[in-house]
This record gives C-alpha cells, structure tokens and sequence, in this order.
C-alpha cells in the first residue's frame, strides 16, 4: 500500500484539512495522529461552556470512531509524535517509524507558563483543549471563587463566562488596559466595564507572585503586596506556537513553523497550517485564517497546488456582557484613531493618511456597523 497522507492534530485544522481534502480525493490513505482523545470540538466554544451550561461532554461534537468513518480515514488517538525524519519521508512515534507521502503539521500551539512560588502548583489550570477542560470543570465544581491570569482575549471571555457561571471572578494581569496590542484602550475600557458589572474585580499592574493553600482554599500574592482568597487559579498568559519538533527536523521555524503561501515549510512533502504555523509571515491564532489554508492545502495535496490568501479577518471576541469585534490594522501599516460614542457603546476606527479604513473596534451597539465596515478594511493577505 503507498504512503498516506499523514495529519499531526485533531484540532480545528487537522479535522478541517481532512474534510476538505476528501471533498477532492476519496480514495488515498490519510491517517490522522492526535496525542489528545480525538474528539471533533470547537475550541472557542471552551469559554462559553459555563454560560451554556455544557461539561466537556457536552462541547463533543462528535467520537474519533465516527470522525474515522465519516473521513475514511484511521485516526490514532492518544499518540505523540516524537520526531520527523524529512530525509526519508517518515516520523516517528517513539520506537515506531510511520511513513508518510505527504505530511502536515497541525498540531496548535501551547500554553505559555509563569513561574508562580508556592505549594499550589496542582490548582493552577490552563484551558487549551477538551481534555483541559474536563479537569478544570472537574475542579471547580462545587467551588466559588477564581483567580484569571491574563486579560487577553482568552482570560476575558473565561472573565465573561465564568461570572455568568455564579463564579467570582479576580483577574490579575501586569499591563494598563484588558486586551493589550490587540484593542484601542476606549474600546478595552468599554470592556473591563461591562465585566466588571457582573461582579469580575481587576488588578491590572501587579504579577502573582505566589499561591499557598491555605485552609479549604488558596492564598495569592500579588507583587504590589495585596492578597486574594480563591479556590483555583486559570492562566490565560498567552500561547506560543508548537515549533520544537519542527526545528530539531531542521524545517525553518521563526515564531511559527514557516510556511509559503501553498503552507510549504522549508522540506519538501512537509505542511504546516492553524495554530502552529506562520504563514508568509503571519501566525494568527484564529479560525477564520486555518479555515482558509485548510482549503487551500486540500487543493495542493491533491495535486493542484494552490495559494491561500487572507481577506479582512475581524475578530469577534466572546464577552457578550460588551459585544467586541476588533480588527486590528494589518502588519506595518500606521494610521490615526478617532473614536466615537460613549459609555458601553465604542466606534473606535484607524484610518490611514488618506482616509482609508485600516482596522477597527467596535463595543456594544457599534458591532452592528461591522458588516459595513469589513466591506472598506484591506485583506491581510492579498
Ligand atoms: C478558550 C479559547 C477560545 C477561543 N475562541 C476563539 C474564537 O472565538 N474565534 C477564533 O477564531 N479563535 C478562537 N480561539 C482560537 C482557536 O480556537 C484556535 O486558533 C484553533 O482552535 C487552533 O486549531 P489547531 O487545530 O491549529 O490547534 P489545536 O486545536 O490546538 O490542535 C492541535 C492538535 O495537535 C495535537 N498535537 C500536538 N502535539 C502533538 C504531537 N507531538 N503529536 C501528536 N499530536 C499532537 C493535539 O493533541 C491536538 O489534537 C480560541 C482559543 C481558545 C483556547
């Protein structure tokens, strides 16, 4: 039998890939690897899990079983790859050797850790898959009180869903505004507002230093002296794309596994595409772009190679106590903001010197002006 194509990850892009590429090609062998269950979910839906009342069972979309039958495909769940071999087309799974005709890295990103002193390491969550998920939820049943670190857009959505959940919610982060790089500071404002009106408390400066149990719960220390009482600690700080394996393979690799515009990395017969990859010199850690590639490389990996390109990717953040969409300007453009309206309600535009439309942010009863506004914003990739 000839090689397959060989997917690392069932994430969003690995399971989108494979669905995309049986639209053009039945018959060739794929083989997904996933060192997770390979359960088919979507990932943003795991900060709105509380507000919906849904346990990680509930977020499943679908058993590997049936992915496996719906894609004909096998799916090897519960499997790290442990190294690739680009010199004779093969990776490795420990000991074993798996051959491959074509390979595509999909396998995300990972949480980024701060070091946090203390003896309550074991109450320190991160949310990054399903299986995370099921832990945290596990834990904090029956519990009350939560510490966030981070107010990206992750640690604002968990902000968001959790205080609906009946949770109260501290977040804790060392920078001035919620949404740092990503969102104009009257918009970020708008934000922090309307979670805090559901009760969510920030202290945004200050670091944790460190987490003692203390009692039948925990006690954090913030750098600037103050101390929080709560039953568990999320980290939201940030994800940094998987790019060791690649690198010790010797494909390029610069925040994320380079990849061309055909989601080529710098070895033949090797893809990349979703969370772990950089793409012309783009990681975007979003749906909308791996949802792009995955029908761009489907086309190449069944024989007509084809390039991807991005078009204006605006961002809906999930915090629907303040509705949020952002669309950042594009890499190296500069341009002036001008914000209007007030209160929980935002318009905050980037235009460039002749007035056109580089990025946005749009808060509460503004997001009604995005479909019209996306029409006017530059592609990312052309
Ligand atoms: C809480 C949360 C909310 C989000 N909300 C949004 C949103 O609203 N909108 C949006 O656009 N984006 C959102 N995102 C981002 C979005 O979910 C991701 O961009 C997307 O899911 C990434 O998919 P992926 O398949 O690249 O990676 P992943 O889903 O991380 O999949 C990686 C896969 O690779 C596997 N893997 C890793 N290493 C190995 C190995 N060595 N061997 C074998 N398998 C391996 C893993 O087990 C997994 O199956 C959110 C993310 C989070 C965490």
């Amino acid at each position: 039998m000839s090689a397959p194509v060989v997917i690392v990850g069932t994430g969003l892009a690995g399971y989108n890939l494979a669905r995309e590429f049986r639209k053009l090609d039945s018959s060739t062998p794929l083989l997904l690897i996933s060192a997770d269950d390979g359960r088919s979910y979507s990932k943003p839906m795991l900060s709105t899990g509380f507000g919906k009342h849904k346990d990680a069972d509930g977020l499943s979309m679908a058993e590997p079983g049936a992915m496996a039958e719906q894609l004909n495909a096998e799916i090897r769940t519960h499997t790290r790859i442990s190294g690739i071999d680009p010199g004779h087309q093969r990776l490795w799974i420990g000991e074993e050797a798996v051959a491959y005709r074509d390979l595509v890295l999909a396998w995300g990103a990972e949480v980024i850790r701060v070091p946090v002193a203390g003896d309550a390491e074991d109450a320190i969550f991160s949310i990054n898959d399903l299986e995370d998920y099921a832990r945290f939820r596990a834990a904090a049943a029956g519990k009350r009180r939560v510490l966030l670190l981070g107010a990206g857009l992750i640690g604002c959505e968990f902000a968001n869903d959790l205080s609906v959940g009946g949770y109260q919610v501290e977040l804790v982060a060392p920078c001035e505004q919620v949404m740092p790089g990503l969102l104009h500071p009257a918009a970020a404002a708008a934000v922090q507002a309307g979670l805090e009106s559901l009760g969510a408390r920030f202290y945004l400066g200050p670091v944790l230093s460190s987490v003692q149990h203390q009692g039948d719960g925990l006690l954090a220390q913030l750098s600037d002296g103050s101390e929080i009482a709560c039953d568990l600690v999320v980290s939201a700080v940030g994800l940094r794309p998987r790019i060791e394996l690649a690198a010790a393979a010797g494909l390029a690799v610069n925040r994320g596994v380079v990849v061309d515009r055909q989601l080529r990395t710098s070895h033949a017969n090797i893809y990349a595409l979703g969370d772990c990859a950089e793409v012309d010199g783009l990681n975007l850690l979003y749906v909308m772009p791996l949802m792009s590639c995955a029908r761009a490389l489907a086309q190449t990996l069944a024989g007509k190679p084809t390039q991807v390109s991005y078009g204006p990717m605006p961002v809906t953040v999930k915090t629907p106590v303040c509705p949020l969409v952002v669309s950042p300007p594009p890499r190296g453009r500069q341009g002036e903001w001008t914000v209007e309206g007030s209160g929980s309600d935002i318009k905050a535009l980037c235009r460039d010197a002749e007035g056109n439309l580089l990025g946005y942010a749009l808060t509460g009863a503004a997001v009604q002006e995005k479909l019209a506004l996306n029409k006017q914003l530059p592609p990312l990739l052309a």
